[in-house]
């Protein structure tokens, strides 16, 4: 059962090293970053805190956030599937994607209304997405059962539907990377908004899973065992605020 925020146990808070943070819909507010997550997250910086950047969005996208955000070092892109280091060569976390399967397995189970490729297609190699373009969860989650019957899976976000030979994973990738890092799983929060979010919520998997508050109102396996009082980069703030003040009071 997910829980509010402010209930955390500023102990369990300051044992966090790592932040595995979705960004859409999680650290944005109508769609941008704010100065204000910037702000939280320098802060959470100057004490310690590390921030891998786990993102539905493309390698494309993810690079350019890596290489410019101002604490931003590595990300992790297309629901787990690549990781994006600026300056180092790509690096596939899945297997190759069997692109003219996934084409017609989405051609097949669209029927008359024909989905669409994302914009951003040119900068994607770990899955095939598509817009959105208005659907309903329960229209995405029939779209997801059709998908299932071709052993092909389908996940999505505010944005975006995917689809993949592989099972998507934000978590699984946040675990190699960490291993990396030298940072342990309980050492590990994890931060996101919708269902591709789902792995970074898997139980036993990480020390603290959080949902901005937006999660109430997603049909999940997975919940998050806390949530912020606030939606998007507004809850990310919470979360980043309440982490420093843990661990200053930890320090004092
Ligand atoms: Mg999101």
């Amino acid at each position: 059962m997910t829980q509010p925020l402010s209930q955390l146990a500023p102990a369990q808070l300051s044992a966090i090293r790592m932040l595995a943070s979705d960004i859409d819909g999680t650290m944005t507010v109508d769609g941008r970053i704010p100065l204000s997550v910037l702000q939280a997250w320098q802060d959470a910086e100057t004490a310690g805190l590390r921030v891998l950047l786990v993102t539905g969005r493309s390698s494309g996208e993810a690079l350019g956030l890596a290489r410019y955000l101002p604490h931003a070092t590595w990300a992790v892109a297309e629901n787990g599937a690549r990781l994006l280091i600026p300056d180092q060569p790509l690096e596939l976390l899945v297997p190759p994607r069997p692109t003219e399967h996934l084409r017609e397995v989405a051609r097949q189970m669209a029927g008359d209304k024909p989905l669409r490729l994302t914009a951003d297609a040119f900068a994607r190699e770990g899955d095939l997405a598509f817009e959105r373009d208005g659907r309903t969860d329960a229209e995405v989650a029939e779209l997801q059962r059709l998908a299932q019957m071709q052993g092909v899976h389908l996940i999505w976000s505010s944005v975006h539907i995917h689809l993949s030979a592989h099972l998507p994973d934000k978590g699984a990738a946040v675990l190699k990377i960490a291993e990396r890092w030298q940072v342990q799983p309980h050492e590990i929060a994890t931060i996101g908004d919708s269902h591709n979010d789902e792995g970074l919520w898997q139980p036993q998997r990480f020390g603290v899973t959080v949902g901005t508050a937006d999660v109430t109102r997603l049909e999940l396996k997975h919940a998050p065992m806390w949530r912020t009082e606030r939606p998007g980069g507004e809850g990310w703030c919470e979360f980043m605020r309440a982490w420093t003040r843990a661990r200053g009071a930890e320090a004092r």
